[in-house]
């Protein structure tokens, strides 16, 4: 028995009572609030610890002198212009707007005698709207946000010696989310005024302050840590103290509370020091400001807040040397270095030391669900290029925290634009399932990889909070493998970025895990690049995600702002035409120079507009009028270069032509036989390989006619050739039978081209949102009476009007052409919608004798599968997908492909096949979609699985070949190679038919076409860009009838990566499936 050993104490006689009074245990609830109360506003104010923040404050003159000037009609001039104007005085108190209007004030600050020894002197200024400080000289200084954030600017030593200082404000009227009319995404009200509330000189108590974010950290450990744990309770404990021993009035007190409060945050909160310990930390915070390029206020908005938010960071370097921050968008960066060159040059001085980190490699934050695949490559191209030649390196992390979901594809193409980390957030929005990782390898269709880090407080614009600390652990989801994350903080969209109370929270955080633990250990003084280096060296063991992150959420952007979607991919398709075109040209003949500044200018509106707010369709009107414009230029520019091309082809524009003096352009790359309108009612065949097509006669037989029409007792009308039969009635198709196959393709007793329309009332975000429950409002539009439209020998159509409401209609004719050998038939119809409804979703359904548990949708460079039911909740939440210019549902032998020139929303329920065409959303744009729009699909039944007829009819579709005229002398000359029968360079005709030759332009740095951005590289070179369209190794030849030197595989960057063998004009393509190749034929 051990306890038979013990020595046994003396009962201690001298022992003091303890407690000579009744104490109590704090009562959690009372106590915590009591917290709260101790720099609360309102009632408390003048008797807590807010009543000693201020030492002292100037007001009004002679200290505070204002006078404005304002600019007018809501412009925006630079400095150089609005402190030219007289300004008038004006006062605190006064009121400036309307909305968008800016006001220039001339401040002359004189600081009175008995505030020039105060340790800390600031500026305060709200107006409860955005501006920027400038210097008297004209330099900015620091943005300001109002409404009580970031209204500070410290003012210079030099401002101490009793006289008078001049600075300028320029004042814009919108908050940093624009001017909303009611709620956050409520159309702008046009008529804001701001009232200018403070305008003072204030001495601030540092104590006062630095005890402030002492006891609000200390007090956030007090109310969120668990209060089963003595970390909690001694957070309670503390804070009381500091409540207990804090004396209104006396200075001296102050020192004595944040004493008390070291027992929790350790000695070293006061400087980056905090970070010293050799402990390990595992959040790694940094600084970011998330600036949407144009949202809830217009692009030209969105150059200032650039020039605000980045010149305050410089500034908050200086004095936090552990603040790094990472911002990314080539294109900001290239306005501030247009309209803002000293805020540039401060930019590139912080990026030179390694604390101001560009990031992302893209041109803009942009969507990845429907910008085409090589705009994707663009705008890595312009993104990469942009940060190689500014700031000497290219990014290596693809960031794109705010987007909409992601293509399948993008971990290939950031794989070849040198980015092997990629960092996003907004899945965390999901709002039917949860995504289960934080830090995975997201597998392309293709198998490339690249590692992907969400952080775990699930946003990307923290206020650096004790909670978004403590959730960086408890929402992590990938702690089996590794518990790092990153916090990305600091405000966005004009909130500035990061603030100093950001900065001083954190320090007190590392100090609480330092001295009494429990709280993850955040760090700081990290780059997202060393987070991702920490992260790559385990990446063996993290889990893999194949396929698309697609996004539970915000199902409508594939749909609204149908006009900007129509632009963006006509866009897309003229850029293609025309690079090609002028690479032909440039090569062809030396006179002939490669637009390429043209062409960049175009380039970079485009990946502009296909920013994450702006192609999806959830910004405010100003920016699609905006857009609109933009648009119009890229046409224009467009058209004078195809004017240009044209005189070096020797071919014009034509509305008709001759079989003598007729070419069609054709821009694909495989062999095409399509009729075309020569004139009013005649067509011929254009057919061939090349840029330009010969045309043939077509030709019919009285007794057998290529295409009929006929109409039937019952009012329907029957259109037919020798591979499609079909009947329209009301507008609808009642049969479409393949005669090839034998085959009905709708289910008996169904419609197809049927007009259904549903109520889209989503949950709040009505421009982003279509909600599940919208399919449960189903209404099919019946269609008026169906009429002969045209009867003509290579095409016959019909035309019905469909009413929607009093207000809104449709006018839709269906039409069949001549069936030419050899190439599969499609039934198309073009719709003309007046459309003035609300908060109604329209669409048009195929139902086909066609049964699959998955459909296929292109996606940039390939298609993605995705389910036809609704097995599981991951299942439904596809209720309505994105797809590109086809979607197909196809069984064994057989499918139908539903083929769009600007549509991107879709869905396929059971063997229901349904195309969305309009939304009607009233915020965040009012008129969003409203008025006339033309929209072209196609229906095609084919043969067999999906396969490469879908792949290129969709790209026929909308590639129309294009009817030019040219001279007897050209086609002359034609057989020396003037005009292209056959491509200089192509795919030949025994490549797999999987492969498509998408991208043929000039390299981006030779010497004729270079710009100067990068080092100029010798010779001329073709950039040709092909990738397998089906998912399975795909072979074939590139054959050239150019003097070629030399041929490689390079990455997107155009970075030579290996030779490949070049032998008699032709070298050997050899794909894996869905892989992207690009090649260079160097030229001799
Ligand atoms: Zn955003």
């Amino acid at each position: 028995m051990g306890g038979a050993n013990r020595i046994q104490k003396q009962p201690q006689a001298d022992y003091p009572i303890r407690a000579p009074k009744p104490v109590g245990q704090l009562i959690t609830n009372i106590y915590k609030d009591r917290i709260n109360q101790f720099y609360a506003g309102g009632q408390w104010e003048h008797n807590n610890l807010r009543a000693m923040m201020n030492e002292g404050v100037a007001s009004g003159e002679p200290h505070v002198q204002l006078s404005v000037w304002d600019a007018p009609d809501l412009t925006r001039p630079t400095f150089e212009d609005a402190v030219s104007h007289e300004f008038k005085k004006t006062s605190v108190g006064a009121s400036f707007g309307p909305s968008w209007s800016t006001h220039w004030f001339k401040v002359v600050l004189k600081v009175p005698e008995d505030l020039v020894d105060k340790r800390l002197l600031e500026l305060h200024w709200d107006a409860n709207n955005e501006g920027l400080i400038w210097s008297e000289d004209g330099k900015p200084l620091q943005g300001l946000t109002g409404g009580g954030e970031r209204i500070e600017w410290i003012l210079p030593e030099s401002f101490r010696d009793g006289k008078e200082h001049t600075i300028y404000v320029e004042m814009a009227c919108n908050g940093m989310f624009g001017n909303a009319g009611g709620d956050l995404i409520q159309p702008p009200d046009p008529n804001r005024y701001f009232q200018l509330g403070t305008a003072d000189i204030v001495a601030v108590n540092p104590d006062a302050r630095q005890l402030y974010i002492d006891i609000w950290i200390i007090g956030d450990a007090a109310r969120e840590f668990p209060q089963d744990s003595w970390e909690q309770h001694k957070a309670l404990k503390v804070c009381n103290e500091i409540i207990n021993t804090f004396e209104l009035g006396n200075k001296n007190s102050l020192n004595a509370c944040r004493k008390i409060a070291e027992q929790y945050i350790g000695p070293n909160v006061n400087s980056a020091k905090v970070y010293d310990s050799d402990k390990d930390p595992v959040v790694f915070g940094i600084g970011h400001c998330h600036i949407d390029s144009c949202w809830l206020w217009p692009f030209a908005e969105t150059k200032r807040k650039v020039a605000r938010s980045w010149s305050n960071q410089c500034d908050l370097m200086e004095r936090y040397p552990e603040l790094n921050f990472a911002c990314s968008q080539a294109q900001q960066y290239k306005w501030l270095k247009e309209l803002y060159p000293s805020v540039f040059e401060r930019v590139k001085t912080k990026v030179k030391e390694g604390r101001f980190h560009p990031i992302g490699g893209s041109w803009v934050e942009h969507d990845t669900n429907l910008p085409s695949g090589e705009s994707l490559v663009r705008q890595f191209l312009y993104g990469q290029r942009f940060f190689e030649s500014n700031f000497g390196s290219r990014c290596q992390t693809f960031w794109l925290p705010d987007t909409f979901g992601y293509s399948s594809q993008l971990p290939q193409l950031c794989r070849l634009a040198g980015m092997t980390r990629f960092l996003t957030q907004k899945l965390s929005w999901n709002n039917i399932n949860k995504f289960p990782h934080t830090t995975f390898n997201w597998v392309a269709l293709d198998g490339s990889q690249v590692l992907c880090h969400m952080p775990p407080a699930e946003t990307y614009t923290a206020s650096a909070h004790f909670g978004d600390v403590k959730r960086s652990m408890s929402q992590h989801k990938s702690l089996d493998h590794d518990a790092t994350s990153l916090l990305v903080f600091g405000k966005g969209d004009g909130g500035g970025g990061p603030t100093w109370e950001h900065l001083e929270k954190l320090r007190r955080c590392r100090g609480i895990s330092d001295t009494v633990g429990l709280l993850p250990r955040v760090h700081m003084g990290s780059s997202v690049d060393d987070f991702f280096d920490n992260l790559e060296r385990k990446a063996d063991s993290f889990v893999t995600w194949y396929g698309e992150l697609y996004f539970e959420l915000h199902r409508g952007t594939y749909t609204t702002q149908s006009n900007n979607k129509y632009n963006n991919r006509k866009a897309e398709i003229l850029l293609r035409d025309l690079e090609l075109l002028a690479t032909l040209a440039s090569i062809k003949d030396k006179s002939y120079s490669y637009p390429k500044k043209d062409l960049d200018h175009m380039w970079e509106i485009v990946l502009l507009c296909q920013f994450h707010d702006c192609l999806p369709g959830s910004s405010i009107e100003m920016c699609y009028d905006d857009s609109d414009e933009l648009y119009a230029d890229v046409f224009k520019t467009a058209a004078g270069i195809f004017k240009d091309i044209s005189k070096a082809f020797g071919v014009s524009e034509a509305e008709t032509a001759t079989m003598q003096n007729g070419v069609a352009l054709n821009t694909l790359s495989w062999p095409r036989k399509e009729l075309i309108d020569i004139s009013e009612n005649g067509a011929a065949v254009a057919c061939g390989t090349g840029p330009f097509l010969d045309l043939r006669e077509f030709q019919t037989f009285e007794e057998s006619p290529a295409v009929t029409i006929r109409k039937r007792s019952d009012g329907a009308y029957v259109l037919e050739n020798s591979q499609l039969r079909l009947e329209v009635q009301g507008g609808s198709i009642t049969s479409l039978f393949d005669k090839s196959k034998n085959r009905e393709v709708i289910p008996k007793g169904q419609k197809a081209n049927q007009y259904v329309i549903f109520d889209d009332k989503p949950l709040y975000w009505q421009a982003w949102d279509v909600e599940v429950y919208h399919l449960d409002t189903r209404q099919e539009l019946p269609g008026g009476e169906t009429k002969l439209h045209e009867e003509k020998k290579h095409r016959v159509s019909v035309v019905t009007t469909t009413k929607i409401s009093d207000k809104s209609s449709i006018e839709t004719v269906i039409s069949l052409s001549a069936a030419l050998d050899g190439e599969q038939s499609y039934v198309e119809v073009s719709s003309k919608v007046e459309w003035h409804e609300t908060m109604r979703f329209l669409k048009v359904e195929f139902p086909v004798d066609v049964r699959n548990t998955e459909a296929n949708y292109e996606c940039q460079f390939g298609y993605v599968k995705r389910p036809t039911h609704y097995n599981t909740s991951w299942d439904m939440a596809k209720f309505e997908v994105c797809c590109h210019k086809y979607a197909d549902l196809s069984e064994n032998g057989y499918g139908v492909s539903i083929l769009n020139d600007s549509k991107y929303g879709f869905a396929t329920v059971g063997s229901c096949m349904r195309l969305s065409l309009l939304r009607s959303p009233k915020a965040p744009d009012a008129h969003a979609d409203m008025g006339t729009h033309h929209i072209r699909w196609a229906i095609l039944p084919h043969s067999g699985g999906l396969g490469a007829t879908t792949v290129r009819k969709a790209y026929e579709f909308n590639n129309p070949i294009k009817l030019l005229s040219t001279s007897a002398e050209t086609l002359a000359a034609a057989v020396s190679g003037v005009c292209y029968n056959e491509s200089p360079v192509r795919l030949t005709a025994d490549s797999d038919p999987s492969l498509i030759l998408d991208t043929i332009k000039r390299g981006e740095d030779d010497e004729d076409v270079s710009r100067g951005e990068l080092p100029k590289k010798k010779g001329r070179s073709v950039i040709l860009r092909i990738y397998d369209s089906l998912g399975g190794r795909a072979r074939g030849t590139v054959a050239t009838t150019w003097d070629v030197a030399k041929v490689s595989k390079t990455n997107l960057l155009e970075d030579e990566l290996e030779e490949v063998v070049f032998k008699d004009g032709k070298y050997a393509v050899d794909l894996s499936a869905f892989e992207v190749a690009t090649y260079k034929l160097q030229l001799a």
